[in-house]
C-alpha cells in the first residue's frame, strides 16, 4: 500500500549476519530515507538491564523497567533516560543477553510502539527481525536478506576483527546458531518473513549488488503505486 499521504516504508528483515545494518543504513543514504536500526533498540535495554544489576532472567523486574523507559533517536544515536549509549551496544555481554530480553512480550510492546511512531511518517527504512510481519505489516516493500550460516558467521568474524575485537570463528558461529534459534522460536514476533516478503539471498553478491537491487524494487512499488 503505497499512501499518497506519506512516504514509503520499507521493511528489512532477517537473520544475525545476513547484511541487514550496512545494507540498509546506506539504502536510506541512498533513497535520503530515514534508517531505524531496531536491533540497537533491543541492545540498548539489554544494555541498562545488565547495567543496572536486573537480573537477566527477572521478568517482573525487566517489565517494570521497560514500563519506566525513556528512549530516543536522534541522529542515529541511541539515549536511554538522557544519556547516549550508542557505543556500548555491540559488547559480547549485550550480544550474548539481547535474544533473551527480546523475547519478553512487554519488552516487544514498548519498543513497537517506539518504533511505529519512528516509522509512521513514512520515507523509512526499518531493519530487524519482525518489522514486516508486526511492526509495519502494510509496509509498501517487504525484504527478507539471508545468507549460508557459514557466511554470516564469517562476516561477523570480519567485523569483529576490524574492529580489533577479539574473535574466534567458531565462538561467532556458536553466537549466531544460539540468537537464531532464540529468535525463530519466540512465541511473541518470531523472526520469520512475512507472506508476501521478498527474499534475497545475499551469499554471492557484493552489498552494492543488494542495495541497487532494493533499490530498483523501491522504484517499482513507487512507479506502481
Ligand atoms: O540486528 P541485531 O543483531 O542488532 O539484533 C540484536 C537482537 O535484537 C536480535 O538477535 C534479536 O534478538 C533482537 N531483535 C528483535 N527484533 C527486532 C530486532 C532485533 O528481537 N526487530
Amino acid at each position: 500500500m503505497v499512501s499518497g499521504k506519506r512516504g514509503l516504508i520499507v521493511a528489512i528483515d532477517g537473520p544475525a549476519g545476513a547484511g541487514k545494518s550496512t545494507i540498509a543504513r546506506l539504502l536510506a543514504e541512498k533513497l535520503g530515507y530515514t534508517y531505524i536500526d531496531t536491533g540497537a533498540m533491543y541492545r540498548a535495554v539489554t544494555f541498562c538491564v545488565i547495567r543496572e544489576d536486573r537480573h537477566i532472567n527477572d521478568n517482573e523486574r525487566i517489565v517494570k523497567f521497560i514500563r519506566s523507559l525513556k528512549m530516543e533517536i536522534k541522529n542515529n544515536r541511541i539515549y536511554c533516560f538522557g544519556e547516549d549509549i550508542t557505543d556500548k551496544l555491540r559488547s559480547e555481554l549485550v550480544e550474548k543477553n539481547v535474544s533473551e530480553i527480546s523475547r519478553i512480550k512487554e519488552v516487544r510492546e514498548v519498543l513497537i510502539e517506539i518504533q511505529q511512531q519512528l516509522g509512521s511518517r513514512g520515507k523509512a527504512v526499518l531493519e530487524g527481525r519482525d518489522i514486516g510481519t508486526c511492526v509495519f505489516p502494510e509496509a509498501d516493500l517487504k525484504i527478507f536478506l539471508s545468507a549460508s550460516p557459514d557466511i554470516r558467521a564469517k562476516r561477523r568474524y570480519y567485523q569483529l576483527v576490524d574492529a580489533n575485537r577479539k574473535a574466534k570463528l567458531d565462538e561467532v558461529q556458536k553466537g549466531i546458531k544460539h540468537r537464531d534459534k532464540i529468535d525463530s522460536t519466540r512465541e511473541t514476533g518470531p523472526l520469520n518473513p512475512a507472506e508476501d516478503a521478498i527474499f534475497l539471498d545475499t551469499s554471492d553478491l557484493t552489498i552494492n549488488e543488494v542495495i541497487e537491487k532494493i533499490a530498483g524494487l523501491v522504484e517499482e512499488v513507487k512507479n506502481n503505486g
